[in-house]
């Protein structure tokens, strides 16, 4: 375990000026799928926008994690509920052929082989009966080459490569974000800062309430050259069709197989995690070869570059979507996700689930956003992250433009506007 902050000597250091290099109306913090989904939004409705992302690449999880599995678009009935940025980037995934989905006609069907298909690419979890999802397998290098065309397209700028440190906070505002680079630290001055980081780094830096959770790394993997996809798959292989003949995806867990579980927002339990979740796909990959029909020629494609963090810190925000909340209706809903495990259960994301209690400008999009520790099961998924991130930014452009702070915005005009540009919330 890490050592305690408390047990640490402490060095002073002296006060220093730290160089404000961009100012803009809307500051996003990390580049995954919600915080595109976040920056391109705020931009097509007219902010000013800056995104930075402390690697080199668009997605987090969602490409450079290997989760490369939208779970899900609809409500486990046949009916779509997330649609907007998730839908417009699956329609240009699709275009590259760097999607799988089952077609509109078949969603809601029970019909065994389409179910069975369906579950061979990885489209299908939780106890059955089954019925065939909206739910799409796609290409990760395909998903970061959308990612970028829709940032450069909408007109927001984009900062690779830098680390956000430390949010420059003054009474109940934010003021702006320091980050480090290998320039040095510099200051961004921001009208309004929407958290994306997955870990919820800003809000927690800026004091802001929130829950924390340890959990199990994963350390999902793709291989090629295996002989028989679907005969490899249905002789128990573990793993998924993914996109590319020949290839397939290893959902591959720590579940049982590490000795502890791991705050992921702490250096040394990640390198505990890191070496320990390597080590044993190696072994798993040599297994594979040895043992598993199927896979004697076959190759090591990509180990994902990120372990799979599902959980760490959870904001303690202005609502706090709970499991109760399953299935109700709110008119401040500004998102509304399905249950990849659960089919026909429906949660609507509050607005005020993305809104720090302690600070006036400050939103919060994607896995970390104020909802319980179950309810985030529902909400972490992919889609549901496009459709918070696609709020967050929509709001912090309206709040913007109006010369008001986020949570003195209209809930019914964030709604029509986010219902123009295609977003479902009823
Ligand atoms: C094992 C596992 C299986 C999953 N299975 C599925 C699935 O099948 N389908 C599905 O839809 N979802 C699945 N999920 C959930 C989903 O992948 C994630 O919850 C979702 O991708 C999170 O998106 P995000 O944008 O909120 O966060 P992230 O993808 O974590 O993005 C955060 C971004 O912020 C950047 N960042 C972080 N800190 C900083 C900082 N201080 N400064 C600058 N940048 C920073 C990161 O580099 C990253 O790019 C799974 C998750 C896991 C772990």
């Amino acid at each position: 375990m890490s050592r305690s902050e408390h047990s640490f000597p402490f060095l002073e250091e002296p006060a220093r000026r730290t160089p404000v290099r961009y100012e803009t109306e809307v500051l996003v913090v990390g580049g995954g799928s919600a915080g595109v989904a976040a920056a391109v939004a705020a931009a097509r409705n007219g902010a000013d926008v800056l995104l930075v992302e402390r690697y080199g690449y668009l997605g987090g999880l969602a490409t450079a994690g290997l989760i490369i599995l939208l779970l899900t678009l609809d409500d486990g009935r046949g009916r779509q509920v997330v649609a907007g940025l998730c839908q417009e980037v699956t329609d240009r995934l699709k275009s590259r052929g760097a999607a799988y989905f089952p077609p509109r006609e078949e969603w809601g069907s029970s019909d065994e082989s389409k179910v069975r298909r369906d579950q061979r690419w990885g489209l299908l979890w939780g106890h059955g009966p089954h019925r065939v999802r909206y739910s799409v397998a796609y290409e990760p290098e395909d998903m970061k080459f959308a990612f970028n065309q829709m940032i450069e397209e909408s007109g927001a700028r984009l900062l690779f490569h830098a680390w956000a440190c430390d949010p420059i906070v003054e009474g109940e505002c934010l003021k702006g974000v320091a980050f480090q680079g290998k320039s040095g630290r510099f200051a961004v001055r921001a009208a309004v800062v929407i958290d994306t980081t997955g870990d919820g780094d800003v809000f927690a830096a800026a004091g802001c309430q929130h829950e924390s959770e340890e959990v199990l790394p994963w350390l999902w993997f793709t291989m090629g050259g295996v002989k028989d996809v679907t005969a490899a798959i249905d002789a128990g292989a573990g793993c998924f069709r993914t996109i590319g003949a020949g290839k397939v995806l290893f959902p591959w867990g720590a579940t049982e197989k590490l000795s502890r579980r791991i705050d992921a927002t702490s250096p040394e339990d990640l390198t505990y995690a890191e070496l320990e979740c390597r080590k044993r796909v190696m072994a798993e990959v040599d297994r594979l070869r040895r043992e598993i029909p199927g896979f004697e020629q076959s190759h090591l494609c990509r180990v994902a570059e990120q372990l799979g963090i599902t959980e760490s810190r959870r904001l303690r925000g202005r609502s706090v979507l709970e499991r109760r909340d399953m299935d109700r209706s709110y008119e401040d809903a500004v998102a509304v996700t399905g249950h990849w495990t659960r089919a026909g259960a429906i949660y609507q994301i509050r607005y005020g689930c993305l809104l720090a209690q302690e600070l006036s400008n400050l939103l919060v999009a994607g896995r970390c956003i104020s909802v319980d520790h179950r309810v985030h099961h529902a909400t972490k998924e992919i889609p549901a992250c496009m459709a918070t991130g696609e709020a967050a930014g929509t709001a912090a452009a309206l709040a913007v433009r109006a010369g008001i702070d986020p949570p003195d915005l209209d809930v019914g005009t964030l709604r029509a506007r986010l219902g123009e540009k295609g977003a479902i919330l009823s």
